[in-house]
Protein backbone atom coordinates (compact mmCIF):
# COMPACT_ATOMS: atom_id res chain seq x y z
CA UNK A 1 0.00 0.00 0.00
CA UNK A 2 2.92 2.51 0.44
CA UNK A 3 3.67 2.48 -3.14
CA UNK A 4 0.19 3.40 -3.76
CA UNK A 5 0.55 6.20 -0.99
CA UNK A 6 3.62 7.62 -2.36
CA UNK A 7 2.25 7.82 -5.86
CA UNK A 8 -0.41 9.75 -4.26
CA UNK A 9 1.98 12.01 -2.99
CA UNK A 10 3.55 12.16 -6.58
CA UNK A 11 0.72 14.05 -7.71
CA UNK A 12 -0.65 10.64 -9.83
CA UNK A 13 -4.65 10.26 -9.18
CA UNK A 14 -6.00 7.38 -7.64
CA UNK A 15 -7.92 5.11 -9.60
CA UNK A 16 -10.35 3.53 -8.53
CA UNK A 17 -9.33 -0.29 -8.38
CA UNK A 18 -6.09 1.38 -6.63
CA UNK A 19 -8.75 3.34 -4.03
CA UNK A 20 -10.55 0.30 -3.14
CA UNK A 21 -7.76 -1.44 -2.42
CA UNK A 22 -5.83 1.20 -0.85
CA UNK A 23 -9.12 1.54 1.81
CA UNK A 24 -9.59 -2.14 2.72
CA UNK A 25 -6.19 -2.37 3.34
CA UNK A 26 -4.53 0.59 4.78
CA UNK A 27 -4.58 1.31 8.48
CA UNK A 28 -6.18 4.15 9.86
CA UNK A 29 -3.13 5.82 10.73
CA UNK A 30 -1.64 5.27 7.39
CA UNK A 31 -4.07 6.84 5.99
CA UNK A 32 -4.78 9.92 7.86
CA UNK A 33 -0.66 10.83 7.93
CA UNK A 34 -0.46 10.39 4.15
CA UNK A 35 -4.00 12.48 3.74
CA UNK A 36 -2.22 15.40 6.59
CA UNK A 37 0.80 15.88 3.51
CA UNK A 38 -1.72 15.90 0.75
CA UNK A 39 -3.53 18.88 2.87
CA UNK A 40 -0.08 20.79 3.58
CA UNK A 41 0.88 20.29 -0.51
CA UNK A 42 -2.62 21.89 -0.96
CA UNK A 43 -2.70 24.36 1.33
CA UNK A 44 -0.19 24.78 3.86
CA UNK A 45 0.57 23.78 7.06
CA UNK A 46 -0.17 27.47 9.39
CA UNK A 47 -3.72 27.98 8.32
CA UNK A 48 -6.83 26.21 9.52
CA UNK A 49 -10.08 28.26 8.25
CA UNK A 50 -13.58 28.62 9.66
CA UNK A 51 -16.81 30.97 8.40
CA UNK A 52 -20.11 32.11 10.25
CA UNK A 53 -23.36 31.76 8.31
CA UNK A 54 -27.06 31.44 9.31
CA UNK A 55 -29.25 28.95 8.36
CA UNK A 56 -32.73 30.17 7.17
CA UNK A 57 -35.24 27.64 6.56
CA UNK A 58 -38.42 29.03 4.66
CA UNK A 59 -40.40 26.03 5.05
CA UNK A 60 -40.43 22.11 5.92
CA UNK A 61 -43.13 20.56 3.39
CA UNK A 62 -41.39 18.43 1.31
CA UNK A 63 -43.08 16.02 -1.16
CA UNK A 64 -39.71 14.16 -1.87
CA UNK A 65 -40.21 11.55 1.32
CA UNK A 66 -36.67 10.65 1.90
CA UNK A 67 -36.65 7.71 4.09
CA UNK A 68 -34.59 9.15 6.72
CA UNK A 69 -35.45 12.85 7.09
CA UNK A 70 -37.27 13.68 10.00
CA UNK A 71 -37.11 17.25 8.81
CA UNK A 72 -39.75 16.97 6.48
CA UNK A 73 -43.58 17.40 7.42
CA UNK A 74 -46.88 16.94 4.60
CA UNK A 75 -48.56 20.43 3.97
CA UNK A 76 -51.68 19.24 6.18
CA UNK A 77 -49.58 18.56 9.40
CA UNK A 78 -50.29 21.00 11.96
CA UNK A 79 -46.40 21.14 12.18
CA UNK A 80 -46.02 22.51 8.87
CA UNK A 81 -44.55 25.62 8.34
CA UNK A 82 -43.83 28.25 5.61
CA UNK A 83 -42.20 31.93 6.46
CA UNK A 84 -44.11 34.85 5.35
CA UNK A 85 -42.00 37.15 3.27
CA UNK A 86 -42.53 39.64 5.99
CA UNK A 87 -41.10 37.07 8.42
CA UNK A 88 -37.78 36.45 5.97
CA UNK A 89 -36.90 40.32 5.89
CA UNK A 90 -37.11 40.00 9.53
CA UNK A 91 -34.91 37.92 9.80
CA UNK A 92 -32.75 39.33 6.69
CA UNK A 93 -33.14 42.64 8.94
CA UNK A 94 -31.50 40.63 11.99
CA UNK A 95 -28.55 39.35 10.47
CA UNK A 96 -27.35 42.94 9.22
CA UNK A 97 -27.66 44.02 12.19
CA UNK A 98 -25.64 41.26 14.17
CA UNK A 99 -23.44 41.52 11.47
CA UNK A 100 -23.93 37.81 9.94
CA UNK A 101 -23.30 38.03 6.09
CA UNK A 102 -23.89 34.71 4.39
CA UNK A 103 -26.90 33.09 4.75
CA UNK A 104 -28.25 29.40 3.97
CA UNK A 105 -31.27 28.74 2.59
CA UNK A 106 -32.66 25.24 3.47
CA UNK A 107 -35.92 23.95 2.66
CA UNK A 108 -37.96 21.33 1.10
CA UNK A 109 -39.75 20.46 -2.28
CA UNK A 110 -42.65 22.50 -1.44
CA UNK A 111 -45.30 22.20 -4.52
CA UNK A 112 -47.38 25.09 -3.49
CA UNK A 113 -44.53 28.16 -3.01
CA UNK A 114 -44.58 30.21 -6.26
CA UNK A 115 -41.80 31.58 -8.54
CA UNK A 116 -42.10 35.09 -7.43
CA UNK A 117 -41.69 33.74 -3.37
CA UNK A 118 -38.51 32.45 -4.10
CA UNK A 119 -37.09 35.69 -6.25
CA UNK A 120 -38.57 37.88 -3.59
CA UNK A 121 -36.55 35.81 -0.82
CA UNK A 122 -33.28 36.28 -2.77
CA UNK A 123 -33.72 39.72 -3.14
CA UNK A 124 -34.86 41.11 0.13
CA UNK A 125 -31.59 38.96 1.01
CA UNK A 126 -29.10 39.94 -1.80
CA UNK A 127 -30.48 43.17 -3.33
CA UNK A 128 -32.29 44.91 -0.42
CA UNK A 129 -29.73 43.99 2.80
CA UNK A 130 -26.84 42.85 0.69
CA UNK A 131 -26.07 39.00 2.54
CA UNK A 132 -24.74 36.47 0.65
CA UNK A 133 -27.53 33.85 -0.32
CA UNK A 134 -26.13 30.01 -0.71
CA UNK A 135 -28.80 27.92 -1.27
CA UNK A 136 -31.30 25.24 -2.71
CA UNK A 137 -29.40 22.42 -4.21
CA UNK A 138 -29.56 20.28 -7.42
CA UNK A 139 -32.39 18.37 -6.57
CA UNK A 140 -34.38 21.31 -5.31
CA UNK A 141 -33.69 22.98 -8.87
CA UNK A 142 -34.68 19.61 -11.01
CA UNK A 143 -37.86 19.49 -9.06
CA UNK A 144 -38.89 23.18 -9.29
CA UNK A 145 -38.04 23.07 -12.80
CA UNK A 146 -39.09 20.15 -14.46
CA UNK A 147 -42.11 19.46 -12.01
CA UNK A 148 -43.59 22.97 -10.57
CA UNK A 149 -42.36 25.75 -12.50
CA UNK A 150 -41.88 24.06 -15.83
CA UNK A 151 -38.74 25.66 -17.05
CA UNK A 152 -35.41 25.18 -18.14
CA UNK A 153 -33.16 23.97 -15.23
CA UNK A 154 -30.54 26.47 -16.80
CA UNK A 155 -33.05 29.17 -17.20
CA UNK A 156 -34.38 28.65 -13.72
CA UNK A 157 -30.10 28.90 -12.23
CA UNK A 158 -30.03 31.82 -13.99
CA UNK A 159 -33.58 33.81 -13.19
CA UNK A 160 -32.33 32.62 -8.89
CA UNK A 161 -28.82 34.38 -9.66
CA UNK A 162 -30.32 37.61 -11.29
CA UNK A 163 -32.64 37.84 -8.21
CA UNK A 164 -29.58 37.64 -5.94
CA UNK A 165 -28.26 33.73 -5.27
CA UNK A 166 -25.20 34.23 -4.49
CA UNK A 167 -23.80 29.95 -4.64
CA UNK A 168 -25.17 27.15 -4.38
CA UNK A 169 -24.45 23.77 -1.94
CA UNK A 170 -23.77 20.49 -3.87
CA UNK A 171 -26.06 19.04 -1.16
CA UNK A 172 -28.71 16.49 -1.72
CA UNK A 173 -26.52 13.85 -3.00
CA UNK A 174 -25.50 11.45 -0.01
CA UNK A 175 -23.71 8.40 -1.69
CA UNK A 176 -24.91 8.55 -5.34
CA UNK A 177 -24.97 4.66 -6.28
CA UNK A 178 -28.47 3.79 -7.80
CA UNK A 179 -28.69 0.83 -4.98
CA UNK A 180 -28.24 3.45 -2.31
CA UNK A 181 -30.03 5.92 -3.64
CA UNK A 182 -33.05 3.52 -3.96
CA UNK A 183 -31.98 2.61 -0.23
CA UNK A 184 -31.90 6.51 0.93
CA UNK A 185 -34.21 8.40 -0.97
CA UNK A 186 -35.39 6.38 -3.83
CA UNK A 187 -37.78 9.53 -5.11
CA UNK A 188 -34.93 12.29 -5.64
CA UNK A 189 -33.26 12.24 -9.07
CA UNK A 190 -30.45 10.14 -10.54
CA UNK A 191 -26.63 11.13 -9.72
CA UNK A 192 -26.47 11.47 -13.23
CA UNK A 193 -29.06 14.51 -13.49
CA UNK A 194 -27.69 16.23 -10.26
CA UNK A 195 -24.40 15.72 -11.75
CA UNK A 196 -25.76 17.74 -15.00
CA UNK A 197 -27.50 20.31 -13.03
CA UNK A 198 -24.40 20.69 -10.94
CA UNK A 199 -22.46 21.43 -14.15
CA UNK A 200 -25.86 23.68 -15.23
CA UNK A 201 -24.67 25.73 -11.90
CA UNK A 202 -21.05 26.02 -12.59
CA UNK A 203 -21.96 26.73 -15.93
CA UNK A 204 -23.89 30.16 -14.40
CA UNK A 205 -20.62 31.20 -13.01
CA UNK A 206 -22.23 29.99 -9.69
CA UNK A 207 -19.70 28.07 -7.35
CA UNK A 208 -20.33 25.52 -5.19
CA UNK A 209 -19.56 22.37 -2.94
CA UNK A 210 -19.42 18.92 -1.93
CA UNK A 211 -20.76 16.38 0.33
CA UNK A 212 -21.12 12.31 1.31
CA UNK A 213 -23.09 10.68 4.08
CA UNK A 214 -21.85 8.05 5.75
CA UNK A 215 -22.86 5.53 8.47
CA UNK A 216 -25.79 3.69 5.87
CA UNK A 217 -25.32 0.67 3.95
CA UNK A 218 -22.85 1.97 1.48
CA UNK A 219 -19.77 -0.25 0.66
CA UNK A 220 -16.12 1.29 0.09
CA UNK A 221 -17.23 0.40 -3.35
CA UNK A 222 -20.31 2.69 -3.31
CA UNK A 223 -18.02 5.14 -1.49
CA UNK A 224 -15.52 5.64 -4.25
CA UNK A 225 -18.54 5.61 -6.67
CA UNK A 226 -19.26 8.65 -5.69
CA UNK A 227 -16.13 10.35 -5.10
CA UNK A 228 -15.50 9.81 -8.45
CA UNK A 229 -18.70 11.45 -9.65
CA UNK A 230 -17.13 14.07 -7.97
CA UNK A 231 -13.95 14.23 -9.00
CA UNK A 232 -15.50 13.82 -12.57
CA UNK A 233 -17.72 16.97 -12.22
CA UNK A 234 -14.47 18.51 -10.82
CA UNK A 235 -12.52 18.16 -13.94
CA UNK A 236 -14.89 19.38 -16.05
CA UNK A 237 -16.25 22.55 -14.39
CA UNK A 238 -13.71 23.31 -11.75
CA UNK A 239 -16.35 25.19 -9.47
CA UNK A 240 -16.50 23.07 -6.59
CA UNK A 241 -14.43 24.56 -3.93
CA UNK A 242 -14.67 22.22 -0.74
CA UNK A 243 -15.77 18.96 0.35
CA UNK A 244 -17.30 17.86 3.61
CA UNK A 245 -18.07 14.40 4.96
CA UNK A 246 -21.37 14.12 7.65
CA UNK A 247 -22.72 11.38 9.38
CA UNK A 248 -25.81 10.28 9.31
CA UNK A 249 -27.83 11.39 12.54
CA UNK A 250 -30.52 9.26 14.06
CA UNK A 251 -34.09 11.12 12.98
CA UNK A 252 -36.69 8.70 12.16
CA UNK A 253 -37.24 5.07 12.22
CA UNK A 254 -34.79 4.74 9.60
CA UNK A 255 -31.52 2.44 10.54
CA UNK A 256 -28.68 4.14 10.49
CA UNK A 257 -25.25 2.94 12.01
CA UNK A 258 -22.69 4.89 14.33
CA UNK A 259 -19.92 5.92 12.87
CA UNK A 260 -16.72 5.40 14.72
CA UNK A 261 -14.25 8.67 15.04
CA UNK A 262 -11.64 6.57 13.67
CA UNK A 263 -13.81 5.53 11.18
CA UNK A 264 -14.41 8.63 10.14
CA UNK A 265 -11.49 10.28 10.13
CA UNK A 266 -10.16 7.17 7.84
CA UNK A 267 -12.89 8.29 5.50
CA UNK A 268 -12.26 11.34 5.74
CA UNK A 269 -8.34 11.24 4.74
CA UNK A 270 -9.36 9.03 2.03
CA UNK A 271 -11.50 11.60 0.25
CA UNK A 272 -8.86 13.79 1.31
CA UNK A 273 -6.45 11.78 -1.18
CA UNK A 274 -9.03 10.83 -4.03
CA UNK A 275 -10.55 14.20 -4.47
CA UNK A 276 -7.11 15.57 -5.89
CA UNK A 277 -9.04 18.53 -7.40
CA UNK A 278 -10.73 20.20 -4.78
CA UNK A 279 -8.67 22.23 -2.66
CA UNK A 280 -10.91 22.14 0.64
CA UNK A 281 -12.03 19.54 2.75
CA UNK A 282 -14.14 20.33 5.90
CA UNK A 283 -14.53 18.59 8.98
CA UNK A 284 -18.15 18.68 10.22
CA UNK A 285 -17.66 19.93 13.16
CA UNK A 286 -21.78 20.74 13.74
CA UNK A 287 -22.30 16.45 13.41
CA UNK A 288 -18.83 14.91 15.00
CA UNK A 289 -18.15 17.65 18.07
CA UNK A 290 -15.15 19.29 18.51
CA UNK A 291 -12.61 16.92 19.43
CA UNK A 292 -13.03 15.18 15.97
CA UNK A 293 -12.75 18.51 14.70
CA UNK A 294 -9.40 19.63 16.37
CA UNK A 295 -8.01 16.08 15.76
CA UNK A 296 -9.36 16.11 11.43
CA UNK A 297 -7.72 19.36 11.03
CA UNK A 298 -4.16 16.99 11.51
CA UNK A 299 -5.72 13.88 9.25
CA UNK A 300 -6.43 15.97 5.67
CA UNK A 301 -9.37 18.40 6.56
CA UNK A 302 -8.31 22.21 6.63
CA UNK A 303 -11.49 23.63 7.63
CA UNK A 304 -13.91 23.71 10.64
CA UNK A 305 -16.88 24.81 8.80
CA UNK A 306 -18.43 26.36 11.24
CA UNK A 307 -19.79 28.36 13.09
CA UNK A 308 -23.97 27.65 12.00
CA UNK A 309 -26.38 29.85 13.49
CA UNK A 310 -29.79 28.48 14.00
CA UNK A 311 -29.16 24.61 12.62
CA UNK A 312 -32.41 23.24 13.19
CA UNK A 313 -32.18 20.30 10.59
CA UNK A 314 -29.57 18.23 12.67
CA UNK A 315 -28.34 18.05 16.35
CA UNK A 316 -25.77 20.23 16.35
CA UNK A 317 -22.63 19.93 18.28
CA UNK A 318 -20.93 22.23 16.93
CA UNK A 319 -19.30 25.93 17.50
CA UNK A 320 -21.46 28.73 18.26
CA UNK A 321 -19.02 31.58 18.89
CA UNK A 322 -16.38 32.93 17.26
CA UNK A 323 -13.97 32.58 19.59
CA UNK A 324 -14.87 29.43 20.05
CA UNK A 325 -13.83 28.30 16.67
CA UNK A 326 -10.54 30.33 17.03
CA UNK A 327 -9.51 28.31 19.78
CA UNK A 328 -10.66 24.95 18.81
CA UNK A 329 -8.28 25.27 15.31
CA UNK A 330 -5.24 27.19 17.70
CA UNK A 331 -5.41 24.22 19.96
CA UNK A 332 -5.06 21.91 16.43
CA UNK A 333 -1.60 23.92 15.83
CA UNK A 334 -2.84 26.37 13.59
CA UNK A 335 -3.64 29.95 12.93
CA UNK A 336 -7.66 30.42 12.52
CA UNK A 337 -8.28 32.59 9.22
CA UNK A 338 -11.95 33.47 8.23
CA UNK A 339 -13.18 32.86 5.18
CA UNK A 340 -16.59 33.16 3.16
CA UNK A 341 -18.96 30.39 1.42
CA UNK A 342 -16.65 30.71 -1.31
CA UNK A 343 -13.26 30.26 0.09
CA UNK A 344 -12.35 33.94 -0.67
CA UNK A 345 -10.14 34.33 2.53
CA UNK A 346 -10.89 37.23 4.43
CA UNK A 347 -8.17 37.99 7.46
CA UNK A 348 -6.29 36.10 10.46
CA UNK A 349 -5.97 37.43 13.59
S1 LIG B 1 -34.00 15.28 2.86
FE1 LIG B 1 -34.62 17.12 1.76
S2 LIG B 1 -35.55 16.34 -0.13
FE2 LIG B 1 -35.49 14.61 1.31
S3 LIG B 1 -37.49 14.66 2.35
FE3 LIG B 1 -36.05 15.82 3.63
S4 LIG B 1 -36.34 17.95 2.99
FE4 LIG B 1 -37.20 16.64 1.38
Amino acid sequence: MKKILDSVLDNKRLTKDNAIELFLNTTWTEMVQAAHQKRVQLNGEKYASYTVFKTLNYTNICKINCNYCGFKYSEDSKDAFVLSLQEIEEIAKDCKANNINQVLFQGGVNPNLTLDYYLECLNIFNKKYNLHVRGFSPVEFIEFAKKIFNIKISDLINKFKTAGLGSVPGSSAEIMTPEMRKFLSPHKPSAQLWCETMKNIADANLQSSSSMIIGSNETVTDIVQHLDYIRTLQDKTGHINSFILWTWQKQTNFPVRHVSGVEYLKTLAFCRLYLDNIKHIEVSVLGLGKEIGEIALNCGADDISSVVINEQVLNSKGLTTIQESEELIKQAGYIPLLRDFNYKKKESP
